[in-house]
């Protein structure tokens, strides 16, 4: 317990008395931050890492592409910080729900937002919210088996579809695109729910458009994920040489940027592929920018605008209209951040405003509030941009804590203790171990490494049947 000196100021961290910080959000960023914060001694530190899912790992379990293994293997580096002694991984667990952000600050000394932007941005045209429209946002959390998932919704879009289109040339839509192109051996060895590759197996998708509304020195993929297209087992990229000529300012962009001069050969490498060659046609289409989805009960296709790209690469409507048939419409046009109730956000940019990590209310650094990751930057960049982003906010964190801005506010009760007293139900590590090992053991039983559970209850009985063996 600290003791308060005789001026009323406690006293600065230490080990029987650690600042307790409260990190709300365990995906890389949370994570990033957590280590980040264990990785020095200068501030003794106690550490809550809170998620509403009862799973840790955030966008590399329900975000990261299951046919992307490698890339997802970076959990086992995200595991080995979540098992460090000052880390207590609380997950099941929604603020504003579970406990507000008021009650929640009363019990720790520092709270890092970390939460991310699990939101869909919208085209906002005619015809968006037709059966068969999706939002990435909905196609990826289904095939990665996060809980809220709308199975339902999807597997409704999906059936039966012939024709897809995919908005947006970012690398979620690549994801989108290449999954949906896949043949059910490629997917059988991801961790994939069994029901989604039931339903993608039986999707007879011939054809996958991907859509960019500018020319192909704007996509915004990059050239390892473009590649990868031209390694699947039955499908073909088809490319027009047209669009890949290039205007004087797109000519300048691919001399100043290698991932955009990069992206253009692999493309202009296609350009003589069959369009007879495997079942699906992957094609990826430029300067189209979508103006209404058609159809009466379900989305027919997509009316696009031909467009050109202005001398600074926006894009500018030519009059010029066609239409792309399409069974399927998967909006991939970026994430949108959820304010947290409670928090300031950036309507605009959907991020939470802040002075290098340091949350800014009315414009000043709020004293124990800070943010890293998407909820800081915007939707943005791969996996490991998280942990510089994370180092930059924890040393503020730091200098706070060591400057006297942070203090250790007295005695309070344990977290966990009082959430439980309150009715919720929080899923510590041992109970994620339980439902990890569960997932290991429902892979194996089709020789998989592991199957995502996908149900909330399923994950939440795996995790009570550990509690009940340690009790
Ligand atoms: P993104 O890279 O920002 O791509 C969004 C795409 O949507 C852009 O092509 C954008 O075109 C387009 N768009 C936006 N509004 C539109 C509209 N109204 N109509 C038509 N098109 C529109 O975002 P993302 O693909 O969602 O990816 C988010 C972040 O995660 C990125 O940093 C990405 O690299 C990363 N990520 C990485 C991987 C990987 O490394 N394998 C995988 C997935 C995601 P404009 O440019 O014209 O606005």
């Amino acid at each position: 317990m600290p003791v308060v000196a005789d001026d009323g100021t406690p006293p600065p961290p230490s080990a029987a008395s650690p600042l307790r910080v409260a990190v709300i959000g365990a995906g890389p960023a949370g994570i990033f931050a957590a280590d980040a914060l264990t990785r020095q001694s200068d501030v003794p530190v106690a550490i809550d890492l809170i998620d509403r899912l009862p799973t840790p790992f955030g966008l590399v379990r329900h975000g990261i592409a299951p046919d992307h293994p490698k890339m997802r293997a970076i959990r086992d580096t995200l595991h080995r910080s979540l098992d460090h002694p000052l880390v207590r991984f609380v997950g099941n667990v929604e603020i504003g729900t579970d406990i507000t952000l008021d009650e929640l600050r009363r019990h720790v000394d520092a709270v890092v937002y970390t939460y991310g932007a699990a939101l869909d941005r919208q085209l906002g045209i005619e015809g968006e919210d037709l059966p068969g429209s999706l939002a990435a946002t909905e196609f990826v959390s289904w095939y990665c088996g996060h809980p809220d998932a709308d199975r339902e919704r999807v597997e409704s879009a999906l059936a039966g579809a012939r024709s897809a289109v995919v908005v947006g040339v970012g690398n979620v839509a690549l994801d989108v695109g290449r999954v949906l192109a896949r043949t059910a051996e490629e997917l059988e060895p991801t961790d994939m729910p069994q029901h989604v590759l039931d339903a993608l197996a039986a999707a007879p998708i011939e054809e996958v458009t991907v859509l960019g509304r500018r020319g192909p020195a704007q996509a915004t993929f990059t050239t390892q994920e473009l590649r990868e297209l031209d390694g699947l087992a039955d499908a073909t990229v088809l490319v027009d040489p047209a669009e890949l000529e290039l205007d004087p300012g797109s000519e300048e962009r691919a001399a100043a940027d290698r991932n955009v001069s990069r992206n253009l050969a692999v493309l202009r490498g296609w350009t003589d592929h069959s369009a007879t060659a495997g079942r699906v046609r992957l094609r990826l289409r430029f300067f189209r920018r979508p103006v209404r989805l058609l159809g009466t009960d379900r989305v027919t296709g997509v009316e696009v605008e031909r467009t050109a790209v202005d001398g600074d690469g926006r894009a500018m409507g030519t009059g010029e209209l066609e239409v792309v048939p399409a069974d399927l419409v998967v909006r991939s046009v970026g994430y949108r951040g959820t304010p947290l109730p409670g928090l300031p956000v950036d309507e605009r940019s959907g991020t939470v405003p802040h002075e290098a990590g340091r949350v800014l209310r009315d414009g000043r650094p709020s004293p124990g509030e800070y943010v890293a990751g998407w909820i800081k930057r915007g939707p943005t960049g791969v996996v490991g941009h998280n942990k510089h982003d994370a180092r930059e906010t924890i040393a503020g964190l730091l200098a706070d804590a060591a400057d006297g801005t942070l203090r250790v506010r007295g005695p309070v009760d344990d977290l966990v203790e009082t959430l439980q007293a309150g009715g919720a139900e929080p899923v510590l590590l041992e109970n994620w171990r339980a439902i990890d090992a569960a997932e290991q053991s429902l892979g194996a039983t089709r020789g998989r490494a592991r199957t995502t559970m996908h149900e909330r209850e399923a994950l939440l009985a795996a995790a009570r049947a550990a509690a009940a063996a340690q009790s």
